[in-house]
């Protein structure tokens, strides 16, 4: 006689039909676990904004587009030369229109 458990020596099936619902369990119980785990780290992650960096807002500013008064070109105010003339921002696309707006800064402060 085989060395068998009290169960499946009096039915083989009951026996069975245990393993196959115990597999079943340990199924459920490990998919949900990584589902569970899978919502915890979602959950984590944008919590602390790692997953979705915020743009930039320098590349905003960058991307802005300003009026040269000298020329009327219009270009990024990133790449604009800086230029402050009675408290107002003026920007200009080159030396040479700013060099022109500092020798007549009143005939072009009407075209900012
Ligand atoms: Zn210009």
């Amino acid at each position: 006689m085989l060395p068998m458990p009290q169960a499946a020596r009096a039915n083989p099936m009951i026996f069975i039909a245990r393993i196959l619902r115990f597999l079943f369990w340990v199924l459920i119980v490990s998919w949900s676990v990584s589902l569970l785990r899978r919502i915890v780290n979602s959950m984590g992650g944008a919590a602390t904004g790692r997953q979705q960096p915020i743009d930039v807002p320098s590349d905003a500013v960058s991307r802005k587009l300003v009026r040269d008064p000298v020329c009327g070109m219009h270009l990024a105010e990133g790449l604009a030369i800086a230029e402050h003339s009675g408290g107002e921002p003026v920007f200009f696309c080159s030396e040479e229109c700013r060099n022109k707006f500092m020798v007549e800064p009143r005939k072009f402060a009407a075209n900012a």
